[in-house]
C-alpha cells in the first residue's frame, strides 16, 4: 500500500484528518501504534465551549468557533454514515469567573457569544450549587460530545469513505531523502511509503519530530477524570481548570488534574481522584450520595503555550504536524482537520497556520475558555 496520505496516530486529529482527506478523493491510511481513538481523545471529557468562527480574535478562537459551528451537523453526518450516535448535546453551561479571568467577558462579548451574567441566587435555583466561588456566566452556546461513541462514529465513517486504518502499528522512525520523507519506518521493520505524511501521534509526537530536527516541547499533561452515578446539575459547570459535566443518563463526570510531572505514567491516583470527587460533593452537594462509577487518566498533548502545532514540518516537503492540542483537542478537532485537508491537497487554509507554526515564539494570548 502506498497512499496518498500516511497518517500517523488515530486519536481524534488523525481520525478527523483522515475522515475529510479521504472524503475529498485523497487515498488515506492511518497508523496508530495501540488500538484507534483510546488515548487522550478517549479519556477527555468532551466539551465544546460555544464560538463564533466570523468574528474570532485569534486563528485558535477561529478553530474553536468553527468546531463549535460544526459540531451538530458533523455529528448527524457522521450518525446518518454509520448508524452510530456520538452523544453530542447543547446543553448550555456555567461559567464561574473570578477575578483573574477579568478581561473574558469582554472576549466573548467581542466574539458575539450568548452569555449573561447571573447573582448567584439565580444560578442557585438553576442548579442545586453547593459552595461555589467566582461569578456565574450562563452560556447556553455550551455543549459535549460523548468522547468513546464520537471516536466510534469517526473509526466507522473513516471507513465508510475508504480510509485505510491500521492498529497496532506504530511508528518508529523516518527514511530520508534530501528534503522529501521517503518512507516511514514501522516497528515491525516494515516501511510505508506515502505521498505526504500527517504526525498526530498526540503526547508522544515529539520523537518523530526530533527526528525531522525540531524540538517544539510537545509533552504528556496527566489528566484524570472521576464518573459519579448520581443525578446533578443540567448544564457544564466550569470552575477554571474543574469542571461538571452531566452526561444526561444518571451520570456526572468530574474533572480535571493538571499533571506535567506524572510523565507518561497514564494511572489514577488516589489522591487525584479523592479531591475531585470532594469538588463535586461540595459544589453541587446532592453528589454526596453518589457513588464512584468508575475513574480514568489520559496524557493530554501539551505544548509550551498551549496551542497546538499544525501546518508544514520547516525544513520537508512532505512533512505536516497536527499535534499539542493541549486542552482543547476535541472543540478544535473539526477545523484543525479542515484546515489540514486544505493544506495537504494545496488549498487555502479556513485559518492562517503562522500562529501554530513548529518554530513560533509561544504565544502570550489566554484562550477565553480553558476547557
Ligand atoms: C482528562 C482530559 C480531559 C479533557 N477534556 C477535554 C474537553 O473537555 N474538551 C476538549 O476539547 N479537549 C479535552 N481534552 C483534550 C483532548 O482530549 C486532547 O487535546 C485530544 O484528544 C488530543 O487528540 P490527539 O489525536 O492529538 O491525541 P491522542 O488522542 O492521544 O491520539 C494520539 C494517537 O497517536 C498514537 N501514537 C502515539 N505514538 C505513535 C506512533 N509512534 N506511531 C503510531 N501511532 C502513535 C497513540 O496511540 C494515540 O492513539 C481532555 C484531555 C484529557 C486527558
Amino acid at each position: 500500500m502506498s497512499p496518498d496520505v500516511a497518517i500517523i496516530g488515530g486519536g481524534i486529529i488523525g481520525l478527523t484528518s483522515a475522515y475529510l482527506l479521504a472524503k475529498e478523493g485523497a487515498s488515506v491510511a492511518v497508523y496508530d501504534r495501540g488500538d484507534l481513538g483510546r488515548e487522550a481523545s478517549w479519556a477527555g471529557a468532551g466539551i465544546l465551549p460555544p464560538g463564533n468562527p466570523d468574528r474570532a480574535a485569534t486563528p485558535a478562537d477561529k478553530l474553536r468557533g468553527i468546531g463549535s459551528q460544526r459540531f451538530p451537523d458533523f455529528s448527524a453526518e457522521l450518525r446518518d454514515l454509520t448508524g452510530v450516535d456520538n452523544g453530542y448535546r447543547r446543553c448550555g453551561g456555567i461559567e464561574f469567573l473570578t477575578a483573574e479571568d477579568a478581561d473574558v467577558p469582554d472576549v466573548w462579548a467581542a466574539e458575539g457569544i450568548a452569555f449573561t451574567r447571573v447573582p448567584l441566587a439565580y444560578a442557585q435555583r438553576l442548579e442545586p450549587l453547593g459552595i461555589v466561588e467566582g461569578e456565574p456566566y450562563l452560556l447556553p452556546g455550551f455543549a459535549q460530545v460523548r468522547n468513546p461513541w464520537h471516536l466510534r462514529a469517526l473509526v466507522a465513517a473513516c471507513g465508510r469513505v475508504g480510509a485505510a486504518l491500521l492498529p497496532h502499528t506504530g511508528v518508529e522512525g523516518w527514511e530520508f531523502d534530501r528534503n522529501d520523507i521517503s518512507a516511514a519506518r514501522l516497528a515491525n521493520g516494515d516501511r510505508v511509503v506515502a505521498g505526504q505524511f500527517l504526525l498526530a501521534a498526540g503526547a508522544w509526537s515529539e520523537k518523530l519530530l526530533h527526528a525531522l530536527g525540531h524540538r517544539p516541547h510537545v509533552h504528556p499533561v496527566r489528566g484524570q477524570i472521576a464518573l459519579l452515578r448520581g443525578e446533578s446539575c443540567s448544564r457544564v459547570l466550569m470552575f477554571g481548570k474543574r469542571y461538571l459535566v452531566p452526561r444526561g443518563d444518571g451520570l456526572t463526570l468530574v474533572g480535571s488534574t493538571e499533571e506535567p510531572e506524572a510523565g507518561f505514567e497514564k494511572r489514577t491516583t488516589s489522591e487525584g481522584i479523592g479531591d475531585l470527587v470532594a469538588f463535586a460533593r461540595r459544589v453541587v452537594p446532592v453528589l454526596s450520595a453518589a457513588a464512584l462509577e468508575t475513574s480514568w487518566a489520559g496524557l493530554r498533548p501539551g505544548s509550551p503555550d498551549g496551542l497546538p502545532f499544525l501546518g508544514r514540518v520547516p525544513g520537508w516537503r512532505n512533512a505536516f504536524v497536527a499535534a499539542g492540542h493541549f486542552r482543547a483537542g476535541v472543540q478544535l478537532s473539526i477545523g484543525t482537520a479542515q484546515a489540514l485537508s486544505e493544506l495537504l491537497t494545496d488549498r487555502p487554509t479556513c485559518v492562517p497556520l503562522e500562529a501554530f507554526a513548529l518554530d513560533r515564539e509561544p504565544s502570550a494570548t489566554r484562550s477565553a475558555f480553558r476547557s
